[in-house]
């Protein structure tokens, strides 16, 4: 039988042994912002540059063979991972930001004129805001937002009705980073494609608690960072769909992306993916997310799930029974995410406080300021889970927190 030995695989991770503020064990609840890194991967990072550290695709020689070889292998892992159907619709980026910016920048500057709708969640992170923002006041484009219930759940009715015959694209979170709000976007994506829409998935939240299916869903963009899903820092990933990947202008000039430059006759640009990739990229980092992946999906994604939503219910069941307790966004289908404040208290002092128990959150905007303001607040208190975390941490901080709750609300 499968299980998910969490001591075992705790100790994959050098960090989690720390201490701070002198004996404190550190007790790390702020996944969402970043996870740790295994051994494993940064192993993989070092022997890289131990071994093989040279550019990619242009060099003839060993070390720049076995750099390119392993450079695109990484993308054949990315494309199963996420199940594209070809490997040429795996583009490489710095994260989900830079991937978003792509899309606006490629697609959207190409494909969207004046008038033209783009429908975007209440919840996204700015990354899935900002971006779009620019680009409708560059062409004159009209945003308009799709809403969302005081659970933290997006309104499908409200949805389906803002659809007109100028609604080009929706944007929105697979899994919403300051509530943990799982959205339905397969169903969206059925929406969207009804009435000839485009659909870009940020998936910055989901790729490390569930399996993703790109055909499934059937999304035309999917978005995501390698930083939240054990890997390294500097490196992200951007699905597209190849027929609207073929269609798009670069984004970004110079080396790796073009076929022949001609000071007279111009230049003729490579085909996606590499048309998307200009410059020398984040090589050992690309080679460090492949093995991330194959960390993560080694857990096996069942299990991981299991443990994440008893840490949730857990945390959540608990955390209930602290005085002037209001826990925001309680999706009935969330991922392992516990937005919160306290009656009374500010939450810097909460997340201040609970750091000197050794317990590492999140307190603030969460960049999803629009949604902050849905519920009246500027900030919350932010706790999120990862495979590694126990049931024991999540009793410490709980405890903690009680504590500091009762101190400051005196
Ligand atoms: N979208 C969501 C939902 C996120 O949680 C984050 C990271 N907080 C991002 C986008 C941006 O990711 P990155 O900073 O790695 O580009």
């Amino acid at each position: 039988e499968l299980t998910l030995d969490v001591e075992v695989l705790r100790a994959e991770f050098p960090v989690l042994g720390r201490r701070v503020h002198g004996d404190k064990a550190l007790v790390y609840f702020d996944n969402a912002a970043t996870t740790q890194t295994p051994k494993a991967v940064l192993d993989t990072w070092v022997d890289y540059f131990e071994r093989y550290n040279a550019n990619i695709h242009r060099g003839l020689h060993r070390l720049a063979d076995e750099a390119t070889q392993a450079y695109e292998h990484s993308r054949d892992t990315v494309r199963e991972f996420v199940n594209a159907e070809d490997v040429r619709e795996i583009i490489f980026t710095r994260g989900t930001t830079e991937a978003i910016n792509l899309v606006a920048q490629s697609w959207g500057r190409s494909q969207l004129v004046e008038g033209d709708e783009i429908l975007i969640s209440r919840l996204e992170h700015h990354s899935n805001i900002v971006p779009w923002q620019m680009l409708a006041q560059e062409k004159g484009l009209t945003i308009r937002i799709i809403p969302v219930d005081e659970r933290g759940e997006l309104d499908m009715d409200a949805y389906r009705a803002l659809f007109t015959s100028r609604t080009r694209l929706v944007c929105v979170a697979h899994v919403s980073n300051a509530l943990g709000t799982v959205n339905p976007v397969a169903e969206m994506a059925r929406i969207a494609h009804e009435h000839d829409a485009r659909i870009l998935v940020d998936g910055a939240q989901a790729v490390a608690h569930t399996r993703v299916d790109v055909q499934t869903l059937d999304v035309d963009f999917y978005a995501f960072s390698g930083h939240k899903l054990y890997g390294p820092t500097g490196i992200g990933v951007l699905y597209g769909r190849l027929s609207l990947l073929e269609a798009m202008p670069p984004w970004q000039g110079g080396g790796e992306m073009i076929r022949t430059v001609s000071l007279e006759e111009g230049t003729r640009f490579a085909e996606p993916p590499h048309r998307f990739e200009a410059g020398t990229p984040a090589i050992a980092e690309v080679i460090a997310l492949e093995r991330a992946i194959r960390w993560v999906t080694n857990l096996h994604f069942e299990l991981l799930e299991e443990w994440e939503q008893r840490l949730l219910k857990h945390a959540t069941d608990r955390m209930k029974g602290i005085d002037g307790m209001r826990i925001i966004g309680e999706a009935p289908h969330k991922a392992a995410v516990i937005s919160f404040v306290v009656e009374g208290a500010h939450s810097q002092d909460i997340g201040l406080l609970v750091d000197q128990f050794g317990v590492a959150i999140r307190t603030g905007h969460h960049c999803a300021q629009p949604l902050m303001h849905h519920y009246g607040l500027d900030a919350t208190c932010r706790a999120s889970f990862a495979a590694y975390n126990t049931l024991e941490e999540v009793d410490y901080f709980v405890d903690a927190l009680q504590r500091v709750v009762t101190m400051v609300r005196d």
